[in-house]
């Protein structure tokens, strides 16, 4: 609407400007002004904040100042960066015009200006932009019609890879289809976008979501969309995919074409992901078990960085994914396990891989690089590394028989690479390699005849000058004489002042050509000078022409070869997670898991993996512990139910058992001497209470969601990890939600369960329910502290030690102190008598009938004294008479 008013009164540069903003409201503009990328309006006020540079103003809008920032060209990556992190997309816009033609259409003709890319954080390809270690997906969704409701689908799209899935779901599992995949940015059609019942969804979502126009999904569309983009008549070749699948692979399509304008991405063709055959984990599960980031954010923490012994950035992506998408498929799992064993059995054969690994750089991403056309001769390097490590391990895992499939397969891939890419870049590339292409030199002497030539001649040239300054130097008798050479007027003579006037005077003035007068300098063009500079130009250029064909033959080359590059990159991915999981098991003493489709669930000495680094780190040793929640012959699972102190370990027992189906289910070995798991197919995991006071929600209100979800969904198959639910509300609320949700755990999803309580009352459940268990943390009490064994055994907890906890947390003695009196005499009370009928009898908390004798607990209401207080927090062994001395002064002056 700004540019309709003003029109008339904008300088033609604004009116440009204004007019491809208008295009990109959802973007931060990037207006290439010579050596910067400028910002305007609110554009430069964002960025401004966001970067923290300086926000200027350039000429006046409607009368108004027009606030200006502006990023130098050269480092621009640095701010996309952090723009980018911080949640923006970015319209890079380009002069697609030499500023010269614009100038000779005179008048007020700007240079014509495009966007040429849109930056955004799940389309980013830049290598600083990109965590190594991290996938960096966008995820299209879409859906079609079903019988009860809507069936979604989603695209997984990495253009830093090429890799590309779809997935179907049911709309229930769309969230944690979404949290498996864990994308950079979530893109929808606005239909999906602006529909009430997702709208929430898509609000709290902590991903970035892009809404796009729906035109083009329709079927039809969406799929000669996919047709031209891989140049296929049908999509048969690729697999049959359903409507909201094709929708949804045409939608990421449609956002790629959107990002990237001309440059095409070599995405591979879509294939089916392994919905069907994955481990569902919702949102809030995943980010209670800490799997690939800790509840703070960090990786540093999470189990993911715990187990990763991964080698390249490939490999490490790969774990993540395989983390984040364990597998139910009994047969794929297996053979993962077959894979780890064989390495674990031969250390010497892995230890060679892992040996080769090192060498392997990305090369997924440098290819994706080079086929966007972004990459530079720093990529055809680490491709050229890539493939020779590649060939080694194809040919060292080619002498070895009998492989599992994983490997065998993985050697095959490599194998099967043409070994005269690698040669042929090998042959080409120097051994210093700058960023840029432009910048030259990256090409091996000896590699172009014609190349080699034109670096001769530029060489030969630079010498011929130094000759010609002494010959200068020798005929004019001015000693102090030179040669130079700057941007403005090119190779030039420069004499002191005083010498230079002689070189106006005959005879001297039919050589030297006068140019600057600089303070104490002239400087003085040649005719030969002249001509040796257009030499040396044309040589550079030859050089350059020449570099720039070998780069995009190599370029070319490797796109041709891009299916097999990307087969062997992949199967370096797999080979360097299993090596990393077998040096893991071995390094850790980690178990094969039986995994099988019984409903067995039985751990031996089985170990917190995250919590047993960190013990470690402080030289304590993790105690091992068992579970068994199979029945036997029986076809529900059973129940724990573990009550024992705070501190005692609880959680850290219940999440242990979660995080060892994750791993066997991934393909790893587990942490514990023996393992027996019936495959689950649903992993839920809660925490009593979490804070999530940063979505504005209740607690508790939360709590409940997430349990009523777990109620509403959980089959006979699924492993459920309750961890104090209840314990946000008033007590008798809280047990008996607890109580009533075991029993329907018990009753209807009758599912292996693990629920961790500080209600002693739930354990007498377990002689009503056949198939509910009850085990403890064992303490025992040393010297009157409490101490943790953190072993659990069966049975119920015998008393809570929550006072002594509480002591050694630092409570005031004089709190500890009545805690305890109050304690006693609650425990005199009738144990199944209602609490509030305690409380009556305790005066403290009822007005107590005036004239009654007042009893004993009453009478000595603890009221904190202070000299008691600091009396009690001397230590006396640990005083040196000084302090004694200050002390007692302090003490006095208390009374
Ligand atoms: P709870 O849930 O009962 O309050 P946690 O599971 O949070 O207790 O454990 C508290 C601490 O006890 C942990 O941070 C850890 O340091 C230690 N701990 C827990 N389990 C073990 C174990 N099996 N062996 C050794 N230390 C443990």
């Amino acid at each position: 609407q700004e540019t309709d008013a003003s029109a008339s009164r904008v300088t033609p540069m604004m009116a440009q400007y204004l007019e491809i903003k208008a295009a990109h409201p959802e973007a931060l503009l990037f207006y290439r002004m010579g050596d910067f990328y400028e910002l305007f309006f609110t554009d430069a006020e964002e960025a401004s904040r966001t970067l923290g540079i300086v926000l200027t103003k350039r000429g006046k809008h409607q009368g108004e100042d027009i606030p200006m920032c502006g990023v130098p060209v050269e480092r621009s990556d640095e701010y996309l960066e952090r723009l980018i992190a911080a949640g923006h997309r970015v319209a890079v816009c380009e002069q697609t015009e030499d500023p010269a033609e614009a100038r000779k259409r005179g008048g007020k003709s700007v240079v014509k200006r495009d966007v040429v890319r849109l930056v955004t954080p799940g389309t980013v390809t830049e290598e600083r932009l990109l965590d190594p270690a991290r996938s960096s997906l966008f995820a299209a969704v879409a859906r079609q019609r079903a019988d009860d409701g809507w069936t979604y689908a989603v695209a997984a799209t990495d253009i830093t890879t090429g890799r590309f899935t779809v997935t179907e779901t049911e709309a229930g599992g769309l969230a944690a289809e979404l949290a498996r995949l864990d994308p950079r940015e979530i893109v929808v059609p606005d239909a999906i976008y602006d529909d009430a019942d997702l709208a929430h969804f898509w609000r709290e979502s902590r991903v970035l979501v892009t809404p796009i126009p729906r035109d083009g999904l329709d079927p039809a569309s969406a799929a000669r969309r996919l047709q031209e983009y891989y140049g296929v008549a049908s999509l048969d070749a690729f697999g049959s995919f359903s409507r909201a699948e094709t929708a949804a692979a045409a939608a990421a399509l449609a956002y790629v074409e959107r990002t990237q304008y001309g440059a095409r991405p070599a995405l591979s063709p879509p294939s089916r992901g392994a919905a069907g055959g994955v481990l569902s984990v919702d949102a809030a599960t995943r980010a209670n078990l800490e799997l690939i980031r800790t509840l703070g954010g960090e990786r540093a923490g999470s189990l993911l960085a715990t187990i990763d012994m991964t080698l390249t950035p490939g490999g490490g992506r790969l774990l993540a994914e395989r983390l984040a998408g364990p597998l139910t498929d009994l047969t794929r799992i297996r053979a993962r396990h077959d894979a780890v064993e064989a390495l674990t059995g031969d250390s010497l054969l892995r230890g060679a891989i892992r040996e080769r690994l090192k060498a392997a750089p990305d090369m997924a991403r440098a290819l994706s690089r080079l086929t966007l056309d972004r990459g530079g001769p720093r990529d055809l390097a680490a491709m050229c590394a890539g493939l020779q490590a590649a060939h080694g391990l194809g040919e060292l895992l080619g002498q070895n028989d009998g492989l599992p499939g994983e490997i065998a397969g993985a050697g095959a891939a490599l194998r099967a690479l043409d070994a005269g890419v690698a040669d042929a870049l090998a042959a080409a590339l120097a051994d210093e390699l700058p960023l840029l292409k432009r910048d030259g030199g990256f090409v091996r002497e000896g590699y172009d005849a014609a190349l080699d030539e034109a670096r001769l001649l530029q060489a030969d040239s630079r010498r011929y000058i130094a000759a010609l300054q002494s010959r200068y130097a020798a005929e004019t008798g001015v000693r102090t004489l030179k040669i130079k050479h700057n941007n403005m007027i090119g190779y030039y003579v420069e004499a002191p002042q005083a010498a230079g006037e002689t070189f106006l005077q005959p005879p001297l003035n039919s050589l030297f050509v006068h140019r600057q007068t600089m303070a104490g300098a002239m400087r003085f063009s040649t005719v030969e000078l002249g001509e040796l500079e257009a030499k040396i130009a044309s040589a550079a250029d030859r050089a350059r022409g020449v570099e720039l064909a070998v780069f995009e033959r190599l370029r070319a080359l490797l796109i041709d070869h891009a299916g097999p590059i990307v087969a062997a990159a992949s199967a370096l991915d797999a080979l360097d997670v299993t090596a990393a999981l077998s040096e893991l098991a071995v390094e850790r003493r980690w178990v094969r898991p039986v995994v099988d489709d019984s409903l067995a669930f039985c751990l031996e000495e089985a170990r917190h993996p995250v919590v047993e680094a960190a013990l470690k780190r402080q030289g304590q040793p993790f105690v091992g512990n068992d579970s068994d929640l199979g029945v036997a012959g029986g076809e529900s699972g059973r129940i724990m139910i573990v009550t024992g102190p705070n501190m005692a370990g609880k959680s850290t027992y219940l999440r242990q058992n979660a995080l060892a189906v994750v791993l066997a289910q991934m393909g790893a070995f587990v942490p514990a001497s023996r393992a027996h798991i019936g495959v689950v197919d649903r992993l839920f995991s809660r925490v009593g209470a979490a804070d999530d006071l940063a979505r504005g929600r209740s607690t508790f209100m939360v709590e409940m969601i997430e349990t009523a979800a777990i109620l509403n969904q959980a089959g006979p198959r699924a492993l459920v990890i309750l961890d104090e639910i209840g314990r946000g509300t008033a007590t008798f609320d809280g047990l008996s939600i607890a109580w009533a949700a075991i029993e329907h755990l018990h009753a209807v999803n009758r599912c292996r369960s693990l629920f961790a309580t500080h209600y002693h009352e739930l354990t007498a459940l377990s002689e009503r329910l056949d198939r509910v268990a009850n085990a403890t943390m064992r303490v025992t009490e040393f010297q009157g502290e409490v101490v943790f064994l953190h072993e659990v055994t069966p049975g119920a907890a015998d008393r809570s030690y929550g006072i002594q906890v509480a002591r050694l947390a630092g409570l005031p003695t004089s709190v500890v102190e009545r805690a305890k009196q109050i304690l006693a005499e609650l425990e005199k009370g009738d144990r199944e008598k209602p609490v509030s009928a305690l409380i009556d009898d305790l005066p403290l908390f009822a007005a107590a009938p005036r004239g009654a004798p007042r009893q004993a607990i009453a009478a000595e209401p603890a009221r904190p004294d202070p000299v008691r207080e600091a009396l009690a927090a001397i230590d006396i062994d640990d005083l040196s008479p000084r302090a004694a001395l200050d002390a007692l002064y302090n003490l006095k002056t208390m009374l």
